[in-house]
C-alpha cells in the first residue's frame, strides 16, 4: 500500500526525531489530547473524517432551529491547527495495522509511534437498520438538519392541507428514546411547534401539535435519580408532550410506529419520527479487536487497561465513547459522556509525555460531575453527585456548564447571545429548510471533487 508522501513530514528539522503521536478523532477526547500535547516535544497528527469538532450536547438545538450548525461546531484547524507540532489531516481511518504500527486512511498508510483512538460512537437500531432512513438518529450535524427539515416541511405542507386528519398527521412527531437527548428534543420540538403555530402558521391549530415520547423503560431519564425523572416527566407533560413509557417499538414503517407494552399493542401515525434510543461504539473498536484480540463489550467498546491501552499494545490507547473503562472505584464503566472523555484525553496525553521522560503519573481518577438535561425554556433537571436541581436553578447550572464546556470562545459568545435573544423574544433564528436536492446544483451534496483537466 502506498505510504504518505514526504510533504507530510514536519517542516522543522528538529521535529523529525520527535516521537509521532497519531490521534484519530477530534471530538471531546481527541481534541483534549491535542490541546494537552500542543507545544510539547512530540509530533502530533490529528486525523478526523470531518474538518470540525462537534458539540453533540447541543445538537437538539440545531434540530429544533434554536441555533445554527456553526454555533455548535468549530473547524479543527482553527482549534488546534496553529500549534507548530500539530498537523491535521482530513480522512476516515478504515484500517489499523498494529504489527506495522500504521493506520490506513484515504487509501494510504501512515506510521505512528503512539496511537490514540478517539472515534466516539454512533447510533444503533438493534439490528433493524431499515428503520434508519424512516427515523433519523441525532448524532451528527446532518442528522439534526434532517430532523429540522422533516418537521418544517411537514408544517409547511400542513399549512396547505384541507383534510384535518392529514393535517394532524403532519403535525405529529414521535421521538423514540427518553434519555437526555430524547427528552431535550421532545421538549424543544413541542415548544417550537406551539410557537410556530401561534405566530407563523395561520391555518394550523395548537391542539393538533403532538409530540409523543416513547421508551420501553417506565420512566424518563432513567439514569438520573427518580425524583428528577418525575419532575422532568411532569414538566414535559405540562408542556404538551405525550409520554408512552414502558412501551417498546416493534416496527417502524413510513409514517407509522407500532408499539407493544403491558397494556397491549398500539400504533402511532406521525410525519416526523426521530430515534435517540441506541448507542454503539465506532466500528474501529471491532476492527482493532479483530486485529489485536482485545475484548469489546456489548456496545462494541474496547475493554481497556487502567492506562486506557489495549492489552499487549501499550502504544495504542482508546479513550472516550470508544472505550469501556471499568477501573473505577465502583467497578462500573465510565459513562459515555463528554466529561469522562475529556478527562481521559487529558490524562492519556500527560501519561504519554511522562513516559517519554521516563516518569510515571498518578493513576487515572475520574471526577464525576453529574448529569443534566434541559426540558424546556428556563427548565432543566440536574443531578450533581446527589445534589438535585430542577427548574430555573437547574437551567442556570445547565447553561453555565455548557458554556464552560464548549471549546470555542466565538461559539460561546454566539450561543449566549442567541439564548438571551430567544428568552427576550421567543424567536428562533435558525428555522431554515436547506439541503433539498431540487434546490441544489444537481450534484450529490458534498461529493464534488475538483479534477485537474489533462494538459
Ligand atoms: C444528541 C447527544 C446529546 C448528548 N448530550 C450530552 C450531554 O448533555 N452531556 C454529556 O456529558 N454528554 C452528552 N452526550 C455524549 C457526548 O457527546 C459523548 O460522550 C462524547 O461526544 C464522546 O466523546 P468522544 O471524543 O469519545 O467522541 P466524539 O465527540 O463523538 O468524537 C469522535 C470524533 O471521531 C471522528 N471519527 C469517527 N470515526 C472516525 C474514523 N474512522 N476516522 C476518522 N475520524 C473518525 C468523528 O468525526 C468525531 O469528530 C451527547 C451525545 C449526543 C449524541
Amino acid at each position: 500500500m502506498e505510504r504518505f508522501f514526504l510533504e507530510l513530514e514536519p517542516p522543522e528539522e528538529a521535529m523529525r526525531a520527535w516521537p509521532h503521536v497519531v490521534v484519530v478523532g477530534g471530538g471531546f477526547a481527541g481534541l483534549k489530547v491535542c490541546n494537552a500535547l500542543a507545544g510539547e516535544p512530540v509530533r502530533v497528527t490529528l486525523i478526523d473524517k470531518r474538518n470540525f469538532n462537534l458539540f453533540q450536547p447541543l445538537l437538539y438545538q440545531v434540530a429544533s432551529g434554536l441555533v445554527s450548525e456553526a454555533d455548535v461546531a468549530s473547524p479543527l484547524r482553527q482549534m488546534v491547527g496553529n500549534a507548530p507540532n500539530i498537523q491535521i489531516l482530513l480522512g476516515e481511518v478504515t484500517d489499523i495495522q498494529p504489527a506495522e504500527r500504521r493506520v490506513v486512511f484515504n487509501d494510504r498508510s501512515y506510521a505512528y509511534d503512539q496511537l490514540v483512538l478517539a472515534t466516539g460512537s454512533g447510533s444503533t437500531y438493534f439490528g433493524r437498520e431499515e428503520w434508519r432512513p424512516l427515523a433519523p438518529p441525532m448524532k451528527i450535524l446532518e442528522h439534526a438538519d434532517e430532523i429540522r427539515r422533516r418537521l418544517l416541511m411537514a408544517l409547511e405542507e400542513a399549512e396547505q392541507t384541507v383534510d384535518p386528519h392529514q393535517r394532524a398527521f403532519l403535525q405529529t412527531v414521535v421521538v423514540v428514546g427518553a434519555g437526555p437527548a430524547g427528552c431535550e428534543l421532545a421538549g424543544s420540538l413541542i415548544e417550537l411547534m406551539h410557537r410556530a403555530v401561534r405566530r407563523d402558521f395561520k391555518q394550523l391549530r395548537r391542539e393538533d401539535c403532538r409530540v409523543v415520547l416513547v421508551d420501553p423503560v417506565e420512566r424518563v431519564l432513567p439514569t438520573m435519580a427518580a425524583p428528577l425523572s418525575a419532575a422532568a416527566a411532569a414538566h414535559l407533560q405540562g408542556a404538551g408532550v405525550e409520554l408512552r413509557l414502558g412501551q417498546k417499538v416493534e416496527t417502524i414503517a413510513p409514517g407509522r410506529v407500532a408499539l407493544s407494552g403491558a397494556a397491549g399493542a398500539s400504533e402511532l401515525e406521525a410525519a416526523t419520527i426521530c430515534w435517540t434510543a441506541g448507542v454503539r461504539a465506532s466500528r474501529l473498536g471491532r476492527l482493532l479487536s479483530e486485529a489485536t484480540g482485545c475484548a469489546v463489550d456489548r456496545g462494541g467498546r474496547l475493554v481497556v487497561e487502567p492506562d486506557f491501552s489495549i492489552p499487549g499494545h501499550p502504544e495504542i490507547r482508546a479513550v472516550g465513547d470508544l472505550c469501556c473503562y471499568g477501573h473505577t472505584p465502583e467497578g462500573t464503566p465510565l459513562p459515555g459522556m463528554a466529561g469522562p472523555a475529556v478527562q481521559a484525553g487529558g490524562w492519556v496525553a500527560r501519561d504519554i509525555l511522562a513516559r517519554l521522560r521516563g516518569e510515571t503519573i498518578a493513576p487515572f481518577r475520574w471526577l464525576d460531575l453529574g448529569s443534566m438535561a434541559v426540558i424546556g425554556p428556563w427548565y432543566a433537571v440536574a443531578d450533581l453527585r446527589g445534589w438535585h436541581l430542577t427548574g430555573l436553578a437547574g437551567w442556570v447550572v445547565w447553561a453555565l456548564a455548557h458554556l464552560a464546556f464548549i471549546p470555542d470562545t466565538e461559539n460561546r459568545i454566539a450561543l449566549f447571545s442567541k439564548w438571551m435573544w430567544q428568552i427576550a423574544t421567543r424567536q428562533r433564528t435558525a428555522l431554515l429548510i436547506t439541503g433539498r436536492p431540487d434546490q441544489h446544483l444537481g450534484v450529490d451534496v458534498g461529493l464534488f471533487r475538483a479534477v485537474r483537466p489533462p494538459a
